[in-house]
């Protein structure tokens, strides 16, 4: 759906190539996040997809077509674009941001109503409450949901996300993240997302690009990078928080055993391996429920065992 092909970028005046040897597919209906340091090139890589950077050599494909091929207005009607804090008109209401793209593309006024309302919904802001207020009249928070909701509004199949969630408090992100991911995922959305993030990259993330110097050091789903990164760089980025991060990814459930834990605490259904060893130190016990079976000191050390040791012990 959205393919790198032996993509280079080299900016003008510059020595060093902003992105050099680039391979990356992302298929469709899924989200790839790209992760690294300042300046790695993740957003050079990203303005490619919408064609407002050119690559040196290589190509971009959208929908398996070279985007250098496409008129760049009419490829960017199909591809909505979040960008952190900006992006939204400040003399616009709610409702006028969001139909931006509908009215660029002459729906009838009606159907541009229900669209707001809908996408309003969709993001969790009430249209009553907030259709016309101005964008200075919102939180962080709000701003980047009103981002999405008319990044969204003319249904693209394709969604680009440059550190969307960078101006929100770190309580509202997490929430945040957790529902985009959900509205992602439901409408099927091809997304390519930029984060610095690595929390927002594994929570977010179908696979994660970790990306150094203009190049892909390696790519996956989330549980593969924090359980084997492919080198030293990347387990020195992962860092030492790599258990505990792989352990929120795995559910408590898929490694229950079916011999009750008696009384005591109890896991939610959902609950993570996080959650569950959370519980365990916790409470102090060896073995906590969940479902009629029970989780265990043991599996957990058997699950911290079973990846492969980076740099260092796993703190
Ligand atoms: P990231 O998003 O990972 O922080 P960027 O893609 O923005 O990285 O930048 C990659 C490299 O390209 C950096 O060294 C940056 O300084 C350089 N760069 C980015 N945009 C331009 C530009 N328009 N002109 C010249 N150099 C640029
Ligand atoms: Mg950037």
């Amino acid at each position: 759906m959205i393919r790198f092909e032996g993509v280079a970028k080299t900016y003008a005046g510059q020595s060093r190539p902003a992105l050099n040897a680039f391979d990356l597919a992302v298929a469709a209906g899924t989200t790839c996040v790209l992760i690294g340091p300042s300046g790695c090139g993740k957003s050079t890589a990203l303005q490619m997809v919408n064609r407002l950077v050119a690559p040196s050599a290589g190509r971009v494909l959208v929908e398996g077509r070279d985007v250098t091929g496409l008129d760049p207005i009419a490829l960017r009607r199909r591809i909505g674009y979040v960008l952190q804090g900006v992006g939204l008109f400040p003399h616009r209401t709610v409702a006028q941001n969001v139909a931006t793209v509908p009215g660029l593309l002459g729906w009838p006024r009606a159907r541009i109503r229900d669209r707001i309302d809908a996408m309003l919904h969709l993001v969790g802001l009430s249209p009553e409450e907030y259709r016309d207020r101005r964008p200075d009249a919102l939180s962080g928070g709000q701003r980047q949901r009103v981002g999405v909701a008319r990044a969204l509004a003319a249904d693209p199949p394709v969604l680009l996300m440059d550190e969307p969630f960078g101006a929100v408090d770190p309580v509202a992100r997490t929430r945040l993240q957790d529902e985009v991911r959900g509205i992602l995922a439901r409408l099927g959305k091809t997304v390519l997302m930029v984060t610095h993030d690595l929390d927002e990259a594994v929570r977010m993330g179908d696979t994660v690009a970790l990306m150094r110097d203009g190049r892909l050091v390696q790519v996956g789903p989330p549980a593969t990078l924090l359980a084997a990164p492919a080198d030293a760089f990347a387990a020195d980025f992962i860092g030492g928080d790599r258990l505990l991060r792989r352990l929120s990814l795995l559910r408590a459930r898929d490694h229950a055993e079916p011999e009750a834990a008696g009384d005591g605490p109890r896991l939610a259904p959902d609950a993570s391996l996080k959650d569950a060893l959370a519980l365990l130190l916790a409470s102090g016990r060896e073995r906590v429920a969940i479902g009629d079976g029970s989780v265990t000191l043991s599996a957990l050390r058997a699950v911290a065992a079973s990846g492969p040791p980076a740099s260092g012990p796993p703190a």
